[in-house]
């Protein structure tokens, strides 16, 4: 994060504003929505401030800038051309400690001012960072048309009841159970049509069974968080991140996917890395019956899908054996995310009539695989957790008949802005791997499907890296 986002109380707070433009115009109009007394600095003005400062709305100096004019100042915003007056007072009010933000140049302000979508009181700010003013604008087109324009009447029929809710129910999390209701349900609907009569009657009745409700019951969702990219989960998963009370994710989820999750849900990563010791699959299970127990609506969270070799299944066990309720939440698998962010086709009518996906973790210190099976033609195999075994699978295909120029990709992080290639045949793919140093989440494919894609488009496989390395 750039800048840190904060909302600034200006109620009856004096702020400088320097210059007299359209652009001062602007921020003016916007300090008086927020309760700013506004001291001027400006040689001309345009019309709608000389109206302003005839009502007055504003005070005018009518002289110059000079720093006196920051003593007991919030706020300073320059809107003014003059480049020399911008650097003065930018230098002045940073003397000060002030902040201080002058109109598009960045490199002068201390503060960016967002673009803002206001439906008092609620209020949403976008900020790029100043990377893409534009887009930040795009953006708050785009939460206009989603956020509806009563929103503000909402957020203020529920501080009406802020205080008694807080009264009656003890517990924050029997609290925020119900705020979720009431914005998911009838008291939103009808609070947002303006039935105010109706929707208190409504909200009162809730806060009644609310209060008579006896402890929760917890129940466990297994979910799955796809390959990486956010936009690849589910619409159920999201919304089960954003209600959970707890998630327990694998190290496997990535950041981007856990940053979709209400920010005070509790997490547990309980994941191991390659090498070093997570819980045991035991302690994973003893966790989540123990949280459920409590009364917690718990997601646990795993990479691709659940049931996709992620010992969903030894959970579900598991959980229904202590009497806990369970829904599965699929998410999409590395092999199809990998597949698609590749344009790699997993069958093909002449090219892959089966398509078999295997782990290629070491059993017994070997890989125990039906190697007969796998070194099948016209077949499309792809290799979970195969990244450390490659030099024996490879070794073993090869052995049982597959052709040492069959086309292997190995994917690591498929889908996310890490993701990393490396392309080459059964018999070049070891050394390959070995100079790519591949460390995160890695996919084999295999199969004549790949030479498919690579006969397509080139790039798949001589990406901007070194060592066959794409995007
Ligand atoms: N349940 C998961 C698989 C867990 S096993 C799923 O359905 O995808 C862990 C293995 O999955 C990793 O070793 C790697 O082979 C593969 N994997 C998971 N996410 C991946 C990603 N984003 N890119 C490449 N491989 C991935």
């Amino acid at each position: 994060m750039q800048a840190f986002p904060i909302f600034l109380s200006l109620q009856d707070r004096p702020v400088l504003v320097v210059g007299g433009g359209g652009a001062a115009a602007r921020k003016i109009e916007l300090l008086l929505a927020a309760g700013a007394r506004i001291n001027l600095i400006a040689d001309t003005v345009v019309g709608e401030i000389a109206q302003l400062i005839a009502d007055a709305r504003i005070v005018w100096a009518g002289r110059g800038f000079d720093d006196g004019d920051l003593a007991g100042i919030a706020l300073a915003i320059v809107a003014c051309d003059d480049e020399a007056l911008q650097a003065r007072v930018s230098h002045a009010a940073r003397q000060h400690g002030l902040p201080v933000n002058v109109v598009d140049r960045p490199a002068l302000s201390s503060f960016i001012m967002p673009a803002i979508v206001d439906r008092s009181p609620v209020t949403i700010a976008i900020s790029t960072g100043g990377a893409a003013p534009a887009l930040a604008r795009r953006l708050r087109a785009e939460i206009e048309r989603a956020v509806p324009a009563a929103v503000g009447r909402l957020a203020r029929f529920a501080e009406i009841f802020r205080g008694q809710v807080r009264r009656t129910l003890e517990r924050p999390r029997d609290r925020r159970r119900l705020w979720d209701r009431v914005f998911a349900g009838r008291v939103g609907e009808l609070a947002l049509a303006g039935d105010e009569i109706a929707a208190r009657r409504e909200l009162i009745r809730l806060l009644d069974t609310a209060r008579s409700e006896t402890e929760p019951v917890g129940m466990v969702h297994l979910v799955g968080a796809g390959p990486g990219d956010p936009d690849l989960l589910t619409m159920k998963a999201y919304r089960l991140l954003q209600s959970a009370d707890v998630i327990v994710h694998d190290r496997l989820v990535s950041p981007e996917i856990l940053a979709m999750a209400r920010r005070d849900a509790e997490r547990l990563c309980v994941g191991k890395r390659r090498g070093e010791a997570g819980l045991s699959q035991a302690e994973i299970n003893a966790c989540l019956i123990t949280l459920a127990r409590e009364g917690n609506s718990v997601v646990r969270l795993k990479g691709g899908d659940p049931l996709v070799f992620g010992r969903g299944g030894e959970e579900i066990e598991a959980l229904v054996r202590s009497g806990i309720s369970v829904e599965v939440v699929p998410g999409i698998t590395a092999a199809l995310g990998c597949a698609a962010s590749t344009a790699v086709p997993l069958t093909h009518r002449d090219h892959a009539q089966s398509c078999v996906f295997v782990t290629g973790q070491l059993r017994d210190g070997t890989v125990a695989l039906d190697w007969r099976t796998l070194a099948r033609p016209r077949q499309t195999v792809v290799i979970y957790m195969g990244a450390g075994t490659l030099p024996i699978i490879a070794a073993r295909l090869m052995e049982h008949g597959l052709p040492g120029a069959t086309p292997v990709a190995l994917i690591e992080n498929g889908t996310t802005s890490r993701e990393r290639r490396v392309v080459g045949t059964l018999a070049t793919i070891e050394r390959q791997a070995m100079r790519a140093r591949l460390h995160g989440p890695t996919l084999c494919m295999i199969g004549e499907v790949i030479g498919l894609a690579l006969a397509r488009d080139p790039e798949v496989h001589f990406g901007s890296g070194a060592a066959g390395l794409g995007h």
